[in-house]
């Protein structure tokens, strides 16, 4: 940091950027790998409006973090991203979400096409507590109608148990219970589950805040090894989790009675270094929210 820097980042200047971390070599080229583009999105729950015409490109294989205080539609924006918001009865919305330029509300589209694509993991790890971890990483394939004989269900289950950061933690117990794993094992489960369905975009909403330090630091090098293969988007409130894994930075707020807007938004080192706006400073500096 040059000595006439103006702004201290105490709580992020301690970590290393995820651009010293991804290996320049990609298990999957990155022009495989989908952008997920939100234009004017705008939500409401009844006439509550908790969106105003937020727009976000979440480049193809990036991480990028959602950060801002409680209740600014971090959440709500991400279940539009993969029209889980739709299910909320009262809930609407307005704009439009692109999956490399296809949108996923189109009346063609099916809403299981965007669930297959997209995929969710959510604060609280919830497998099915009493199907066994095997039956868990399947979970999904039922649900989306895809096929495999007992050869090709062995291979993905220890391949997403792999891409989850679980396989030697439980490969020899996978008829053991889902619910018998720790907290943090039960969330990368859940990480298995998802990469099953084969998604091209991962949702993660705040994922390791019910964990410990060292369950959410696997789950952040769980991350890191993903983006290899998939899009991510995570909401955190943790600032040195953003600063860990993300490339890319997106402010949320929402002031007093106005639904939320992205104040600042580009890449996580000068997010955090140097931010334009100040309200992003005094957030991301822990001076509120
Ligand atoms: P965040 O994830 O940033 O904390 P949310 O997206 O959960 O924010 O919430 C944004 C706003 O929408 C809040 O005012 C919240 O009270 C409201 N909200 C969220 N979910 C619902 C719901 N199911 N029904 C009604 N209001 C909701
Ligand atoms: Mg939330």
């Amino acid at each position: 940091m040059s000595s006439d820097e103006t702004i201290t980042i105490p709580r992020v200047d301690d970590v290393e950027m995820h651009t010293q971390v991804i290996p320049a070599v990609r298990a999957v080229p990155l022009e495989d790998l989908a952008e997920i583009r939100a234009q004017d999105v705008s939500a409401w729950f009844g006439t509550h409006k908790v969106l105003d015409r937020v727009s976000l490109t979440m480049e193809a294989g990036a991480i990028t973090a959602l950060i801002g205080p409680s209740g600014c539609g971090k959440s709500t924006f991400l279940r539009i991203l993969n029209r889980m918001h739709e299910l909320i009865p009262s809930a609407s919305l307005a704009g439009s979400v692109t999956l490399d330029g296809d949108d996923i509300y189109d009346a063609s589209k099916k809403l299981t096409d965007a669930r297959r694509q997209i995929g969710m993991v959510f604060q609280k790890p919830n497998p099915f507590p009493a199907m066994s971890i095997r039956e868990n990483v399947l979970a999904g394939l039922k649900l989306t109608g895809t096929k495999a004989d007992r050869h090709e269900r062995e291979e993905l289950i220890e391949s997403c148990l792999i891409k989850g950061g679980l396989w030697n933690e439980v490969k020899d117990r996978l008829d053991a219970a889902g619910g018998g794993l720790s907290g943090g094992q039960q969330q990368r489960l859940c990480i298995a589950r998802s990469l099953a369905i084969k998604p091209r975009v991962l949702l993660m909403d705040e994922p390791c805040s019910a964990l410990d330090p060292t369950s959410t630091r696997v789950i952040e090098e769980t991350m890191l090894e993903l983006a290899q293969e998939v899009t991510i988007v995570i909401v955190t409130h943790n600032m040195q989790q953003a600063a860990r894994v993300s490339s890319q930075c997106a402010f949320f707020l929402a002031a007093q009675g106005t639904p939320g807007v992205i104040v600042e938004h580009g890449d996580t080192e000068a997010m955090f270094g140097n931010p334009q706006d100040s309200r992003t400073a005094d957030y991301v500096n822990g001076r509120f929210g």
